[in-house]
């Protein structure tokens, strides 16, 4: 018999994966938590029944959230990452040694169980003496930060359920007030394919502009992300990701990536028309526009 789990994109495109074997189901105090086996794209992490991460394709993600702000940053020591359960943003980490402090701060403790249990390729991320995991309201706890990060990574879930909150000016302005003065902010920042997703995406993009002082859109190619063209946001009180691209020093780490590199880094900024146009209109942008209509 032939088992697929699919993602609806919209009302009228889903994804579908052919599956092997649903390794996890249960329902958390805050999402329904799925896990897959497929033959195709290994192991799949969905969440409410979107797909955060498979096996096959999970290292675009986690290296284009860490490896862009710090080949830009010259000296990140302490880092703050909202959501990112799973573990992939801290395995990424680990390539930098110099960071002395890393606060992961997620809502939800079952995601982090089911990733230590079935997902070793993003949870090895956890085995770090210079980690504290807090498992609370990303929203909340920055509310009590000031001045004390040089790196936060917003890896949360889309702008509905747990993660609305992660896509507020209230948390934008509390993560600007979280950062030292020369600190970076980058997120995952929605697509700019299908209407909803890009009308949350302009969304967050008003909120992050109104903010930061330098606030730009990376890209990436994600196949399993509705439309596979994925974007990050990347904001910051000093640097500007490209000019302050530090592209020989970065190389000199010798940083095996598989997806990241330095003229990568400067051609993801470099974005289609139609998304240039979508972000420029973001003043535009209606904030009662009903997402689900
Ligand atoms: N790569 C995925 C994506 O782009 O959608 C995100 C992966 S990670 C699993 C997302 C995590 O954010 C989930 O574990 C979820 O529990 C967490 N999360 C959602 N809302 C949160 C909140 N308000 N505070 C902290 N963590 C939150």
């Amino acid at each position: 018999m032939d088992l697929w789990f699919s993602e609806y994109h919209t009302q009228d495109v889903r994804l579908s994966f052919r599956v092997d074997q649903q390794l996890c189901s249960l329902q958390s105090d805050f999402q329904r938590i799925d896990v897959f086996s497929s033959p195709e794209l290994g192991r799949i992490l969905a969440l409410d029944g979107f797909v955060m991460l498979t096996e096959k394709d999970e290292f675009i993600y986690h290296e284009m959230l860490v490896h862009i702000p710090m080949a830009v940053h010259p000296h990140v020591r302490d880092v703050l990452i909202i959501g990112g359960g799973d573990g992939g943003i801290l395995r990424e980490l680990k390539c930098y040694p110099e960071i002395e402090h890393i606060d992961l701060v997620e809502i939800d403790e079952e995601v982090i169980e089911v990733s230590k249990k079935y997902l070793p390729f993003t949870a090895c991320g956890y085995d770090n003496p210079r980690l504290k995991v807090h498992a609370e309201d990303g929203l909340k706890y920055i509310r009590h930060c000031e001045n004390a990060y040089d790196l936060i990574i917003v890896d949360s879930t889309d702008p509905f359920g747990p993660g609305e909150g992660l896509f507020t000016r209230e948390f934008y302005g509390n993560c600007d007030r979280a950062l030292r003065d020369d600190g970076i902010m980058v997120n995952q920042h929605e697509s700019p394919f299908y209407k909803n997703d890009a009308i949350a995406m302009q969304r967050a993009h008003k909120r992050i502009v109104e903010s930061f002082k330098i606030s730009r859109v990376y890209q990436a190619h994600i196949p399993t992300y509705p439309s596979g063209h994925w974007l990050f946001g990347f904001a910051s009180k000093k640097y500007h990701p490209i000019s302050d691209l530090g592209a020989k020093e970065w190389k000199s780490r010798g940083i095996q990536a598989r997806y990241y590199n330095t003229n990568l880094h400067r051609g993801a900024f470099a974005l289609p028309v139609y998304v240039q146009e979508l972000l420029e209109n973001v003043e535009n942008v209606d904030e009662t526009t009903d997402l689900n209509a």
